[in-house]
């Protein structure tokens, strides 16, 4: 039974007031359930005061990027293990918007992948299609790729073993356009197939979130799907209320 998990990817927004609200919020009315796990994304300037407020919480935090390199002359980057400095235990790799609007190509996220892996982090792996892809009946292919370029980097499906998969179709992530349940399920099966393919109990341990315009009117119908192991949530998880009860919505399952 694979445990479920509601992660927030916060973008780049919020003040230290905004954050010192939002958590406390949600760490005060937090009802923790065993089945489900809370993940928080902030940014980077604001990982010290995550620590701080979540430290002892049920609630753990990531960053949303790492630097493709270890240290060095790399102005303006930031490192694997200076978050872990903050306790981090998760950063995302190969957000869309990194590969889209940064140039994140697939080799540098199975670089990126491999640096969260050497610091100990757990990293978790964004893949998805655009709609131009996806129009041109694409995205088998295009997430297959996305992922191939990690087991290939990584040499086989073990470090995989601590990840975290997020399958986000490009078209619904801030687009207020969700992929059906269906469509979800169906690049989410593939998805775990393609590992099985080396390793079947990996496979069946990994948890492949699903992000794009999650709320908490879709995020039932998402995660009562077979291979749908939560949600990874932009928008909606700047709102206490409407996180928690997406949060809420994925005890169901
Ligand atoms: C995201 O940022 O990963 C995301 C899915 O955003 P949204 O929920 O706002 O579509």
């Amino acid at each position: 039974m694979r445990k479920l998990i509601i992660a927030g990817n916060w973008k780049m927004h919020g003040t230290r007031t905004s954050v010192q609200a939002l958590l406390t919020d949600l760490t005060k009315q937090l009802i923790v359930s065993d089945s489900v796990e809370m993940i928080v994304f902030p940014p980077f300037v604001f990982l010290e005061q995550a620590q701080r407020l979540l430290e002892g919480s049920a609630i753990k935090w990531g960053a949303q990027n790492i630097a493709a390199e270890q240290s060095g002359a790399f102005t303006g980057e930031i490192s694997a293990t200076m978050i872990s400095d903050f306790a981090c235990q998760y950063t995302l790799i190969g957000h869309s918007e990194r590969r889209s609007l940064y140039g994140e190509v697939d080799d540098m996220v199975a670089k990126k992948f491999m640096l969260a892996k050497q610091a100990r982090l757990t990293p978790v792996l964004c893949v998805g299609e655009t709609l131009i892809e996806r129009e041109k009946g694409l995205t088998q292919q295009v997430v297959s790729r996305q992922l191939g370029a990690i087991l290939q980097l990584a040499g086989g499906a073990e470090n995989l073993s601590q990840a975290i998969l997020a399958y986000e179709p490009v078209w619904a992530i801030g687009t207020g356009l969700t992929a059906t349940p269906e469509q979800a399920q169906e690049i989410h099966a593939m998805l775990r197939q393609q590992v099985a393919q080396l390793n079947p109990t990996i496979a069946q341990q990994l948890r492949i979130l699903y992000g794009g315009s999650v709320k908490v009117a879709n995020a039932k119908a998402l995660f009562s799907m077979p291979d749908i192991d939560g949600g990874l949530v932009g928008g909606a998880s700047l709102d206490a209320q409407e996180f928690l009860q997406i949060y809420y919505s994925a005890q169901a399952k």
